[in-house]
């Protein structure tokens, strides 16, 4: 019998990620390994074809020689099945098997420990039917300005593996695979989590949901969820970190006298000094009143930025009062301005 296409025995196209190819194998191997599947000589068949594609393509190097000679190459006819005698040795293969210079075996490198590794990452150590925790998941939420800077609650729709009510996760009923996930275990089902956003949050931060990842294999415990947060911009007020930013418009009079005017903030509209001789573009600090960091427990501060506004109305008398202001500049006001690059 011919042998098939490593990507085709993992259900996958040629250019399949490396995390695609490791789940497709992890899926199919829980699905064909022999103590799922006793005394079923088809599926031990495909779950060694699935192990050595696996074993290939897991690998750069393997994977590289194979893209580009396939079966043919290097690897070609090399069986696992007949090179290890009767299955894979217990713990892999001695190392530097296959190293030695002029073995038929040339360019593949098991090492020891490999395989061992890999029915440990799978099935929980010494024993292949052993708990296998659940998958960690991962979602993205947009929020709004206000519940990230002050908190608040979002709800994320997702498609998550929970056990299956038919055959409580174990895959099958009696002697025969399970229906209801086809000896998978798991069943996908849709669920709002309810996410509480922290104090705080950024934009592109992390937030982790214990327990809503997906479910575990024979009784492993539930993956995580980690939802990314995407924080919708606000109309007025500007985050800097734990700074929030806004522009205050004043009047003339404002600015060349000074006075104490209403500036909001994300707590609310804040008395705060507009000294006098202020200028366009002038900061000024609120203490305290910006966002609160979750991690050191600090608050940011308020920074209000004057934009002083001339009236656009023509009359004598604004002409007169403009006059008589700019008599009272010191100096020229692009004396400071540069003469060229
Ligand atoms: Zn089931």
């Amino acid at each position: 019998m011919a042998k098939r296409d490593y990507y085709e025995v993992l259900g996958l196209s040629k250019g399949a990620s490396d995390a695609e190819i490791k789940k497709a194998y992890r899926r199919l191997a829980r699905k064909l390994h022999p103590d799922v599947n006793p005394g079923d000589k088809a599926a031990q068949k495909r779950f060694q074809e699935v192990q050595e594609a696996y074993d290939v393509l897991k690998d750069d190097d393997k994977r590289r020689a194979y893209d580009r000679f396939g079966h043919a190459g290097p690897t070609g006819g090399f069986d696992p099945r007949t090179a290890g005698g009767a299955g894979f040795p217990p713990g892999g293969f001695p190392a530097g098997f296959g190293r030695g210079g002029g073995t038929p075996f040339e360019g593949i490198h098991f090492e020891s420990g490999d395989l061992g590794d890999l029915f440990g990452n799978l099935f929980g150590g010494r024993r292949s039917s052993g708990p296998e925790p659940g998958e960690d998941v991962r979602g993205q939420i947009e929020v709004p300005f206000r519940d990230a800077a002050l908190g608040g609650t979002a709800t994320l729709a997702l498609r998550r593996e929970k056990p299956c009510p038919t055959c409580g996760g174990s895959g099958r009923t009696g002697k025969t695979v399970c229906a209801t996930c086809r000896g998978e275990g798991v069943v996908a089902e849709s669920e709002r989590v309810r996410i509480k956003i922290p104090e705080g949050t950024e934009d592109g931060g992390t937030i982790r949901v214990p327990g809503k990842g997906a479910a575990g294999a024979r009784g492993g415990s539930v993956g995580d969820l980690y939802v990314t947060v995407r924080v919708i911009a606000h109309p007025y007020f500007e985050r800097h970190g734990n700074d929030i930013q806004g522009i205050v418009p004043i009047t003339v009079k404002e600015a060349y006298a000074g006075a104490e005017i209403g500036v909001p903030t994300i707590h609310g509209v804040v008395t705060a000094k507009i000294p006098p001789g202020t200028q366009s573009r002038q900061r000024f600090r609120l203490r305290g009143k910006g966002v609160k960091d979750p991690r050191t427990g600090t608050t940011g501060d308020h920074i209000y930025v004057a934009r002083v506004m001339i009236p656009k109305t023509q009359s004598p008398a604004g002409l007169d009062a403009a006059t008589l202001l700019d008599s009272l500049y010191e100096t020229d006001v692009r004396a400071e301005l540069p003469r060229g690059l």
